[in-house]
């Protein structure tokens, strides 16, 4: 499998390849193709595998293939969980690089910064928003902020989430979504881990890279 074969959009393509990254690894050639035909998924992934691509590039490729339906609605498409500010950084910065050029702006909600710049970059139009599951569970309660326009929600470090007690906060977050795709990542599997998977998507598919 190459990245040329995934029927991406050309200028993804072309930004995958200005980043460098020339081969999918091998947790990008089970996930992204999976991801692109809806699947929800569970994958074993560590830091270091392309774990952060293999849920940025079908994120970017939904938000490009739907930009017509979108010009008047400037709702979010995709909402990134992690568990901490400094990853959600990182991953803001990768989809920046690899969204360069297309209809696809980010924001982040994190805390440590004023909440208000962060509700405003939404409410200017944003497709995904990048943040930790405390400051997002603010901004649902404290802002009213409506996400059932999100369809894809990404859990990453779901192993982290659960060690760190977000476990209550990413359910909160998941039951304001109007059923979105579920694409979860972890670096260890447990029961646990499995059974938080399963009650955000019956439909689950597991990868094991
Ligand atoms: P991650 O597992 O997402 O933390 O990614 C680890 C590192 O691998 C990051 O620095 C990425 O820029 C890089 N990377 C991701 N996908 C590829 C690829 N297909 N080829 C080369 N490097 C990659």
């Amino acid at each position: 499998l190459s990245f040329s074969s995934c029927n991406l959009p050309v200028k993804l393509l072309q930004n995958i390849e200005s980043v460098g990254y020339e081969v999918p690894t091998p947790v990008q050639m089970q996930a992204i193709p999976a991801a692109l035909e809806g699947s929800s998924l569970l994958v074993s992934a560590e830091t270091g595998s392309g774990k952060t691509a293999s849920y940025l590039i079908p994120i970017i490729a939904r938000c490009v293939n739907s930009s017509c339906d979108r010009l008047t609605e400037k709702k979010p498409l995709a909402m990134v969980l992690t568990p901490t500010r400094e990853l959600c950084v990182q991953v803001e910065e990768e989809a920046k690089l690899l969204g360069k050029g297309l209809p696809f702006k980010t924001a982040l909600v994190i805390g440590g910064d004023a909440m208000a710049g962060q509700v405003y970059r939404i409410q200017q139009g944003v497709e995904l928003i990048v943040g930790t599951p405390g400051r997002l569970v603010d901004l649902l309660t404290k802002h009213d902020m409506e996400l059932d326009s999100i369809s894809i929600f990404v859990v990453d470090e779901v192993d982290c989430m659960l060690q760190r007690g977000f476990c209550d906060q990413v359910m909160e977050l998941f039951r304001a979504l109007s059923y979105p795709q579920v694409l979860m990542f972890s670096a260890t599997m447990s029961a646990e881990v499995e059974k938080t998977a399963h009650s955000m998507a019956k439909a689950l598919v597991i990868v094991f890279v």
